[in-house]
């Protein structure tokens, strides 16, 4: 059987990962035909739209899609792209598991780190709703609605019941946002009172950054509005080795898109040395949502071997290799016989 995935190369380091990504998928034998479409800020210029029609038509046709970073111009130009595809494609649940990786010194390598974050992934400050009132005042809307609250935790609770984890802190800042946030957390606690056996907590989200970073053990399975979760997120990946190792997953109810926490770095795009973890752990996370999962965890298992080993790691975490021969490493890995290991969610 051969399953077709919308691979889309993305711009800056995109190209290089996503490459890698492929032909680590490849490796394992699960036959991909994959449907490349291409997304840069080239393409999006040319064709005069922030999501060009290619890229949805092949996203409605596979229904998976692996994704790259695509940049979004800073203060002005053309709106995120990536913002645009997951609220065209209602991809409302944004998934990304960071754990501690074996053998991989960091500054919390004496603590196992295991946390999955639920960010919810189409409304609050990111509906682009911006507006200058009068000179040099603007407004920029924040937007909560029951509907996306409720359903984000739902998936949130759903999966810890059935990942076998104990735990959901919500985090807010119903404090300050009493309206917004304080409706977030009602269809929190509501979800919450559906799933007893899961422990539930709330914390307001300055306090739950500080608890991140000295008690980062404490954590289980995170439950957050859009930007707290974005922000979150790369606070926790810089926990456990930094952008280069965490992956995502844009979950809706038709489609999913794969991609990794970090952006398109063009401070070393074209260097030959960007981490394609990543990217390759977001496949390894596709590979499971397709039923793939042997292949799913003879890739986990390969990446990790290659930390273990030591030798062929890219600078972001402290190795000398490059993008090309970490790659390898990991593909001669994956032709070896699995030896264990846990897969990423
Ligand atoms: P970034 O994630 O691109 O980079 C932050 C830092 O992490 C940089 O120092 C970079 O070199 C490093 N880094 C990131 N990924 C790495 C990897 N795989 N290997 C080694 N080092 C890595 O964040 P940024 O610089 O704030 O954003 C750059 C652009 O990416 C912006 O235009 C932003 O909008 C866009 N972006 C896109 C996405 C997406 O496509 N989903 C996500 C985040 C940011």
């Amino acid at each position: 059987m051969s399953y077709k995935v919308t691979l889309i190369p993305g711009d800056g380091i995109g190209p290089e990962v996503s490459a890698a990504a492929r032909r680590a998928v490849d490796a394992t034998g699960v036959k991909i035909d994959w449907e490349i479409a291409e997304l840069n800020p080239d393409i999006i210029s040319k064709t005069g739209q922030s999501l060009p029609q290619h890229v949805v038509d092949s996203l409605e046709r596979t229904g998976i899609g692996l994704k790259a970073p695509v940049t979004t111009p800073i203060a002005g130009g053309y709106t995120s792209v990536n913002v645009a595809l997951r609220k065209r494609l209602d991809l409302y649940a944004n998934v990304r598991p960071v754990r501690s990786l074996p053998g991989l010194i960091t500054r919390f390598s004496d603590v196992k780190i295991d946390m999955v974050i639920f960010r919810e992934n189409t409304e609050d400050l990111y509906s682009g709703l911006e507006h200058e009132v009068i000179t040099d005042v603007v407004t920029s809307l924040k937007v909560i609605t029951r509907t996306a609250s409720v359903r984000i935790a739902e998936t949130a609770f759903r999966f810890a019941a059935s990942a076998g984890r104990k735990k959901v802190a919500a985090i807010h800042k119903a404090n300050i946002m009493k309206l917004a946030d304080g409706l977030f957390l009602r269809c929190c606690r509501e979800v919450a009172q559906r799933h007893p056996e899961i422990e539930y907590k709330e914390l307001i989200v300055d306090n739950a950054s500080m608890q991140l970073v000295i008690k980062p053990e404490q954590f289980d399975v995170l439950l957050l509005p859009n930007l707290y979760g974005d922000i979150v997120s790369d606070l926790a990946a810089g926990l456990v080795g930094g952008l280069g190792v965490v992956p995502g997953a844009n979950l809706g109810e038709k489609h999913a898109v794969f991609e990794a926490v970090h952006g398109s770095a063009p401070d070393i795009a074209g260097k030959g040395i960007s981490n394609p973890t990543a990217m390759m752990f977001s496949a390894v996370m596709m590979l499971n949502h397709m039923g793939e999962q042997s292949a799913a965890n003879r890739l986990q298992n390969a990446v990790e071997k290659v930390y273990s080993d030591k030798r062929k790691l890219t600078p972001d975490v402290g190795g000398t290799a490059g993008t090309a021969e970490f790659t390898e490493a990991v593909i001669a890995a994956v032709a070896e016989r699995s030896i264990g290991g846990a897969s990423p969610i």
